[in-house]
C-alpha cells in the first residue's frame, strides 16, 4: 500500500475559503506548484522568510504523501513599483540608489543574500528559480495575447488590463468593487477603472530607463502581475495545481494574475491558492535587540541565534495564523530546539524499521496533523511526545528522521554548538539559584529539585559545595 492512500491531504483554498481535499488529476504527474518569489532590491525581512517556511512545510508534506513535486519560484529582478497602483518609484532603481551599484548589481547580490537564508533555513531548493529578466518575451507574448482578445487598452504610460471586461474580476478577493472606485477617482490616472492595471509599461521618452526593453509598443518594462502569469504558465502549463504567496497578495496581485491569466487562456489558473499569514513584529521586538524594524536572519544570527530556532518558531504557529515575533518568543523557540536535541542526539545512528503497532500509531499521528492544512504545530508536538514515550531506540530513532523529512530542524545532526548556549541572562540563573537555596533551606526538596531541573534543561549544572552552589554553562 502506497503512503499517499494511508492519509487524506486536507489544505485550505482561499478560492473557495474552505479546506479542500488535494489530489491530481489523474494525468497530471507532479505537482504544478508556483510561489510568488522576492523582489530582490534588498534583504530578506524575517516575516518574507516567514511565507518561504510555510511553502517549505507545504512542498515536504507533499512530498511525505509521495507526490512529485514541480515547484517554481520566481525572482522579481526588474520593475515593481513601489505602490500596488503602478505608481511610484521602481524599488530596484531605488535600490540602486540607495547602494550606489547597477540595478544589474542589485538584483544579483540581493539574489545572492536569498539563497544563502533559504539555505541556512534548510529550506528545500525549487525545482526552478525563474528570473523575469529572464522571461521578456514570454511576459511581451502574454500581452500581446490580451491585446489580441480585445482586453487592453493603451494610456500615454502604457498598456492596461480593462477589469471590467472579466465578470470575475472581484470574486476571489471578495472585493466591493463600487466602493474602491468611488473611493479612488482622484488618483488613478489615465486609467479606466480603479482595478485596471498596468501589463506594460512605457519608458519616458526624456529619460533612459536603467532596465528597458524593446517591445511591439515601443521600449518599456513589464508590469509586476504579468511576470508571474508569464513565468508560471509558461513553466508549469495554463493550469497550476498550487500557488501560493503571503495574504497581502489576495487583493491585487493574486487577483490581477487570474484575471489576466484566465483571460488569455480560458482555462482556470490555479486550482488552489494558498496563502501564508504576516509575522507580527511585537512591542519588545521593537524596542530591544532589533536594529529598527527590518529585522533580517542576519540580525538574529549575529544576537546568537541559531536559524533553526527560528524554523521551529514558525513550526510553532499555524501558516494561517499570525505569528507574534519576540525575543522572548524566539527564545522559547531555543529552549524548545535544545530539549529536542537532548532527547534526538542519543538517538542518532540507532534507526531500526518502524514496524511495530504503536511506532506506527506515532507515524499515522504525525501524517494525520501535517494533512490537516499543515498542523505544524500538533506535528511537533506528537514528535515530543513520541520522543517521551516508552518506545525503544530503534524506532525512536526512525521516527525523528521519517518527521524531519517534513519538519527539516536537521534532527539526523547533534545539537549546533549556538543552541547550546542559554537563553537565561547570568542574574536570571542567579535568581533561580537563590530561590533554590531557600527551598532546600525549607526542606522544601520538591520545589528545590524542580529548579534545578529547570536549569538543567538550559544547559546549566550546578554544583553543591561547603561554600554555596555554583553553576556553569555548557
Ligand atoms: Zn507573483
Amino acid at each position: 500500500m502506497s503512503k499517499s492512500k494511508q492519509a487524506i491531504l486536507r489544505f485550505y483554498n482561499t478560492a473557495s475559503r474552505s479546506i479542500e481535499e488535494f489530489t491530481l488529476p489523474k494525468d497530471v504527474p507532479a505537482v504544478r506548484m508556483y510561489c510568488c518569489g522576492p523582489t530582490v532590491y534588498h534583504y530578506a525581512h524575517i516575516g518574507n522568510l516567514r511565507s518561504y517556511l510555510f511553502e517549505d512545510f507545504l512542498r515536504r508534506t507533499l512530498e511525505y504523501f509521495d507526490y512529485e513535486v514541480n515547484h517554481v519560484v520566481n525572482i522579481t529582478d526588474v520593475g515593481h513599483l513601489t505602490s500596488d497602483q503602478d505608481e511610484g518609484e521602481d524599488k530596484m532603481e531605488k535600490g540602486a540608489e540607495r547602494t550606489g551599484k547597477t540595478v544589474w548589481e542589485v538584483a544579483e547580490y540581493y539574489t545572492q543574500a536569498f539563497f544563502k537564508d533559504i539555505d541556512l533555513l534548510n529550506i528545500v531548493a525549487p525545482t526552478l528559480w525563474c528570473k523575469a529578466t529572464d522571461h521578456i518575451p514570454e511576459q511581451i507574448d502574454l500581452v500581446q495575447k490580451l491585446e489580441a482578445k480585445g482586453y487592453t487598452y493603451n494610456t500615454s504610460d502604457g498598456v492596461y488590463f480593462d477589469s471590467l471586461k472579466f465578470d470575475r474580476y472581484a470574486d476571489f478577493a471578495r472585493l466591493d468593487v463600487e466602493n474602491l472606485q468611488k473611493g479612488a477617482r482622484i488618483d488613478m490616472g489615465e486609467k479606466k477603472f480603479v482595478t485596471d492595471f498596468a501589463l506594460w509599461k512605457f519608458s519616458p521618452a526624456d529619460s533612459q530607463r536603467a532596465m528597458e526593453w524593446p517591445s511591439p509598443w515601443g521600449k518599456g518594462f513589464p508590469g509586476w502581475h504579468i511576470e508571474c502569469s508569464a513565468m508560471a504558465m509558461h513553466h508549469l502549463g495554463p493550469t497550476l495545481d498550487i500557488h501560493c504567496g503571503g495574504t497581502d497578495h489576495i487583493r491585487i496581485h493574486h487577483t490581477n494574475e487570474i484575471a489576466q491569466s484566465e483571460c488569455a487562456t480560458g482555462q482556470t489558473f490555479a486550482r488552489f491558492w494558498m496563502h501564508g499569514e504576516f509575522l507580527r513584529m511585537g512591542e519588545s521586538s521593537k524596542m530591544s535587540k532589533s536594529s529598527g524594524d527590518f529585522l533580517t536572519l542576519k540580525v538574529l544570527l549575529d544576537q546568537g541565534y541559531h536559524p533553526m530556532e527560528y524554523r521551529l518558531l514558525a513550526l510553532t504557529s499555524h501558516y494561517r495564523n499570525y505569528l507574534n515575533f519576540s525575543f522572548e518568543a524566539l527564545d522559547s523557540a531555543k529552549d524548545g530546539l535544545r530539549n529536542l536535541h537532548r532527547r534526538t542526539d542519543p538517538l542518532i545512528g540507532k534507526a531500526t524499521a518502524i514496524s511495530s503497532d504503536s511506532a506506527l500509531k506515532w507515524q499515522h499521528d504525525f501524517k494525520s496533523a501535517m494533512s490537516d492544512d499543515l498542523n505544524t504545530a500538533k506535528a511537533l508536538g506528537i514528535l515530543n511526545s513520541m520522543l517521551r514515550s516508552d518506545l525503544d531506540d530503534g524506532e525512536k530513532s526512525a521516527l525523528v528522521l521519517d518527521f524531519d523529512k517534513v519538519l527539516g530542524l536537521q534532527l539526523d545532526k547533534t545539537m549546533p554548538e549556538k543552541a547550546k548556549q542559554s537563553s537565561l541572562a547570568t542574574e536570571e540563573i542567579e535568581a533561580l539559584i537563590a530561590q533554590r537555596d531557600q527551598a532546600k533551606a525549607e526542606r522544601n526538596f520538591i520545589e528545590s529539585d524542580r529548579i534545578r531541573d529547570e536549569l538543567a534543561n538550559q544547559g546549566i549544572k550546578l554544583q553543591d559545595t561547603p561554600q554555596g552552589t555554583i553553576w556553569e554553562s555548557e
